[in-house]
């Protein structure tokens, strides 16, 4: 293993997207890497390497620049120790997408210890060990920016979601505690509650919920994960220095929270 005074700092600020092998995580690193737009390298990070290193390649046909780190998130020591390595080899890490996340849905009176504390760990959990471990790195630097990917779940509840819509409002507690905590360091922490995005998550669901639910939409259809990699741009930008300690709903006004 390098130590930080062996390695030279790379020249791209460095993002790390958890959740990056498809859907919404995917598509954040693929903005984020655009050489033609934030051009950052981007580490990918999931539990299995293969459908990593097919977005690392999506990013690499662009000209942009990606690496891939297998670790299950849920493992708080093995995500801790990966974060620190991922700073150590790129000699800096700027900008840290709490993005990996699970259902597992059922009504709360029945629901089971393990499905409770898997989607707590892998949704919640996860997201402060990154966090803490990434911060320490994005201190040095004097800059950073922490977005956690929650949901309107966690805004407004939902009915079967006991377990995932308590992680995900716990992501807004995480969120702005730690925008007030390190705020005077250069780093940010917000968070987007996307609202019925179309990936693998959803997809399983019958046509007549979708149906039901694009009627509740605004704007009148469901959000794709470009909608919210293109909010992400933003928050995560060198610009984007006084917006703090938010909740972004990136839902087409759906709650309008
Ligand atoms: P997908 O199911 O399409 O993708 C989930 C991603 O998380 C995959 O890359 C998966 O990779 C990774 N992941 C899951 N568990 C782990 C783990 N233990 N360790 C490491 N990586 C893990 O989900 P979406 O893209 O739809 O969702 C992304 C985020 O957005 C989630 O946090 C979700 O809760 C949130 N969200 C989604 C909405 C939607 O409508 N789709 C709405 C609101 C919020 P792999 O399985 O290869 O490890």
């Amino acid at each position: 293993m390098t130590t930080p005074a062996e390695t030279t700092p790379s020249a791209k600020r460095v993002a790390v997207v958890t959740g990056a092998s498809r859907g919404i995580g995917k598509s954040i690193a693929m903005h984020l890497a655009d050489p033609k737009g934030a051009n950052r390298h981007v580490v990918l990070v999931s539990r299995s390497e293969g459908p990593l290193s097919d977005v690392r390649n999506a990013i690499e046909a662009i000209g942009g620049s990606a690496s891939v780190k297998a670790v299950d998130v849920g493992d708080a020591k093995a995500l801790a120790l990966a974060i620190d390595a991922i700073a150590e080899q790129h000699g800096r890490l700027d900008i840290l997408i709490n993005n990996a996340g699970i259902t597992k849905d059922g009504l709360a009176l029945r629901m089971s210890d393990e499905d409770w504390d898997l989607v707590l760990d892998t949704n919640l959990k996860s997201a402060f060990v990154a966090t803490r471990a990434a911060a320490r790195h994005m201190m040095r630097g004097r800059f950073g920016r922490i977005v956690n990917i929650s949901s309107t779940s966690g805004v407004v509840g939902n009915a079967g979601q006991a377990n995932y819509a308590a992680a995900k409002a716990g992501m807004l507690g995480l969120t702005k505690t730690i925008a007030r905590e390190l705020g005077s360091k250069g780093i940010t922490c917000n968070a987007i509650a996307p609202g019925f995005i179309t990936t693998d998550m959803t997809d399983n669901l019958p046509a007549n919920v979708k149906e039901q639910v694009t009627g509740m939409i605004a704007v009148k259809r469901l959000g794709t994960p470009e909608d919210i990699a293109a909010c992400v741009a933003y928050v995560t930008s060198d610009q984007a220095g006084f917006l703090t300690g938010q909740t972004i709903c990136v839902d087409g006004g759906m709650t309008m929270c």
